[in-house]
């Protein structure tokens, strides 16, 4: 009998570590897994992915009866906000999705160690003041808000994404530091239920990493819908007094600082990955410059037996790419071949419309190569023209040679839902021509990315 407690030790239970625990048990391995919170699923189930769409779902419709847009289809409402009745869902939302997970485990025979995990050698890990050697440990802690030096997050005036989702009441005025996905997402959440809201971002524009004209065009449609944007501007210091937070900001290159009151501030520049309390030291592990953990292409790390995913590891910090790795690193360790394609993995900004894009930008595709680029505006769709969602285009970039699809970027309503088949068609090694040839059912708003394929030759039909 081996003197091994565990086949694998998974530490986090979020989309990452869970999925790669539920995967291991299902390849037949001794599995159990690691979670301090009091319920499972991580930062995604808890207080990332899933109660910010619950938000941003009610609030949307909300915003679609109180500003008018549902009265110009005919539907005459009169309209209330509820917001513990909204916060009622998210937390309903949460809880079924959590309490998923549980069963999932439970069907699958993973073993939950509740407690925070740290490590007392390279294969023992010690969980509530017991002691569980394992032939493989796989880190999967992810992240936490990178706080903002000299601003006190206290989760009432100054949130993070964590308080911002749970306010308990529409503030008159919030400001929004950092415009980036989070920002945009909650700013958008308390815009539509009545906030007045500023984002001040450091950078020139919104969405770093995104494609630069869609980046452009994200700007003008949020101060279309009133967000206030403050860019290439830098916050100082908050101070809080009587429940009101006064925020100073400056040019980001330097000159005269202003001041913001506000009834609420977000901060959301960033997140860091968790390894505080790890007691990595004890494997001879080392983290790098931004603190991740380093891996290699099989997200094995540098100490045999030890493979860590997820946001505490380099690369996108989303919730579907900490399952996909979740996954690979099981069937890795069981002696398959698990692997994950980088270089196609999607992104979306769940705002209205939402923003989505798989592959390089325009100016990174530019910067390797010759490319060919095809446009399709919505306005020019003729399913976003009848739902009254003009806003946004469809961007297909191709490798000016072989017609390879190389990025394909997207704001619309429904981008997140259409930026599945360029996934997958760039999966497939697709070209622009391949997309173009592809029959779409009409009339769906997918139509737009067929057109803007077609576009990359300069033959769409419809603009
Ligand atoms: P996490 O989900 O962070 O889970 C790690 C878990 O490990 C945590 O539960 C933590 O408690 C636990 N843990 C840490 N240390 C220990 C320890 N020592 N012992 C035991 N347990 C430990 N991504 C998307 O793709 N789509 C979205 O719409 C989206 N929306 C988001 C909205 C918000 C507001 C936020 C904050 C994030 C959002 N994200 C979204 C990002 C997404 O949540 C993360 O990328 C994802 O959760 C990362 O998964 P993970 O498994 O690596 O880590
Ligand atoms: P982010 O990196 O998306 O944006 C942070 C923004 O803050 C950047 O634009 C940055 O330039 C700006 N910034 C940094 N310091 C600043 C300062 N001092 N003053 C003003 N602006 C400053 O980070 P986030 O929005 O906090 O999100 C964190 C992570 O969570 C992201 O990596 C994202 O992938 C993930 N997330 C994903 C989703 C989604 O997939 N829909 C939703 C929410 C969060």
């Amino acid at each position: 009998m081996s003197d091994y407690d565990f086949d694998v030790i998974v530490i986090g239970a979020g989309p990452g570590g869970y999925v790669a625990a539920i995967r291991a048990a299902q390849l037949g391995l001794k599995t159990a897994c690691a979670e301090s919170r009091e319920t499972l699923g991580g930062t995604c189930l808890n207080v990332g992915c899933i109660p910010s769409k619950a938000m941003l779902h009610a609030s949307e419709l909300y915003d679609e009866a109180a500003s008018g847009k549902l009265a110009k289809l005919g539907i005459k409402a009169q309209v209330e906000l509820d917001l513990d009745t909204m916060h009622g869902q998210r937390k309903d939302a949460v809880k079924s999705l959590t309490g998923g997970i549980e069963f999932l485990f439970k069907k699958n025979k993973v073993e939950w160690l509740k407690g925070r995990a740290a490590f007392t050698g390279k294969d023992v890990v010690e969980v509530a003041g017991k002691s569980y050697r394992a032939k493989n440990i796989v880190i999967a802690t992810g992240s936490s808000v990178t706080p903002l030096p000299g601003v006190e997050i206290d989760e009432k005036v100054v949130v993070s994404s964590t308080g911002a989702l749970e306010l308990p009441k529409v503030p008159g005025h919030m400001v929004v530091i950092g415009g980036g996905v989070i920002g945009l997402e909650l700013g958008s959440v308390w815009k539509r239920l009545g906030a007045r809201v500023t984002v001040v971002e450091f950078l020139d524009q919104l969405l770093p990493g995104m494609d630069g004209e869609i980046r452009k065009e994200a700007a003008k449609i949020f101060k279309k819908q009133g967000l206030e944007l403050k860019l290439s501007t830098k916050v100082t210091g908050v101070t809080v007094k009587d429940g009101k937070a006064t925020v100073t900001v400056e040019p980001a290159a330097g000159g005269a600082a202003e001041t913001l009151e506000a009834d609420a501030v977000l901060v959301s520049i960033g997140r860091r990955p968790n390894t505080e309390g790890l007691a990595l030291d004890r494997t001879g592990l080392t983290v790098n410059k931004r603190g991740q953990i380093e891996i290699n292409h099989d997200f094995a790390t540098a100490v045999p037996g030890i493979w860590a995913i997820g946001d505490v590891v380099p690369g996108p910090m989303l919730a579907h790419k900490a399952e996909d790795e979740g996954i690979a690193v099981a069937e890795n360790i069981a002696g398959l071949t698990g692997i994950v394609n980088h270089d196609v993995i999607p992104g979306v900004v769940y705002t209205m419309p939402e923003i989505a894009g798989v592959g390089l930008t325009e100016e990174e595709a530019r910067e390797r190569g010759e490319v060919k680029v095809g446009k399709f505006p919505m306005l020019a769709n003729s399913r976003a023209k009848t739902n009254h969602e003009p806003d946004g285009f469809v961007k297909v970039i191709a490798d000016a040679k072989t017609d390879r699809v190389l990025g394909v970027h997207i704001i619309a309503s429904v981008a997140g839902t259409m930026i599945a088949q360029a996934a997958q068609a760039m999966e497939f090694g697709a070209t622009s021509e391949d997309i173009a040839y592809t029959c779409h059912a009409h009339p769906t708003h997918s139509e737009a990315i067929k057109e803007a394929a077609m576009a990359v030759t300069g033959k769409p039909i419809h603009i």
